[in-house]
């Protein structure tokens, strides 16, 4: 075999095994992404990454990860989209790794830092990537999407 028929042959059975784990194991956050993936399908644009479908939707908030499903803002600023794809896309891979686990692990501690400590964030002039799991995702997603995140201040 050609190193470049290999290297699709390992590229198509990571792929069969990133659906699969999302689709076992990673059932439960699929289950509620994919739903929703369906209720917004024929009001917004998507777009796909990596294995990764998303979903951009007319709010205001940043993004959101529920397994292959990436819902987020649709305002086009760059390097803000790009880099968040890649955020999101490091939760994708966790979900992976967690599964049901995800919720808990990330879900609601990712959400809680984001709501409730804006304020908190200030005075103490923390980044909202200083959390565990949001530091986790900057660099998993930059690992398995092979791109870097860009500076945006
Ligand atoms: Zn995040």
């Amino acid at each position: 075999m050609s190193e470049a028929k290999k290297a699709k042959a390992v590229k198509g059975i990571s792929k069969a095994l990133f659906w699969l784990v999302q689709w076992t194991w990673g059932l439960p956050v699929n289950l509620i992404g994919g739903l929703m993936y369906l209720v917004f399908y024929p009001k917004c644009r998507h777009g796909r990454f990596n294995n990764a479908f998303i979903t951009y939707v007319p709010w205001k908030f940043g993004g959101l990860s529920l397994g292959q499903f990436i819902f987020m803002a649709d305002h086009g600023r760059e390097p803000w989209t790009s880099n968040t794809r890649i955020h999101e896309y490091g939760h994708t891979i966790q979900c992976l790794l967690l599964g049901p686990l995800y919720w808990f692990v990330i879900g609601v501690p990712s959400a809680v830092w984001c709501h409730l400590f804006n304020g908190y964030r200030g005075r103490h002039n923390k980044s909202y990537y200083d959390l565990y799991c949001e530091s986790w995702a900057n660099k998993w997603g930059e690992k398995w999407s092979g791109l870097k995140r860009k500076n945006d201040d």
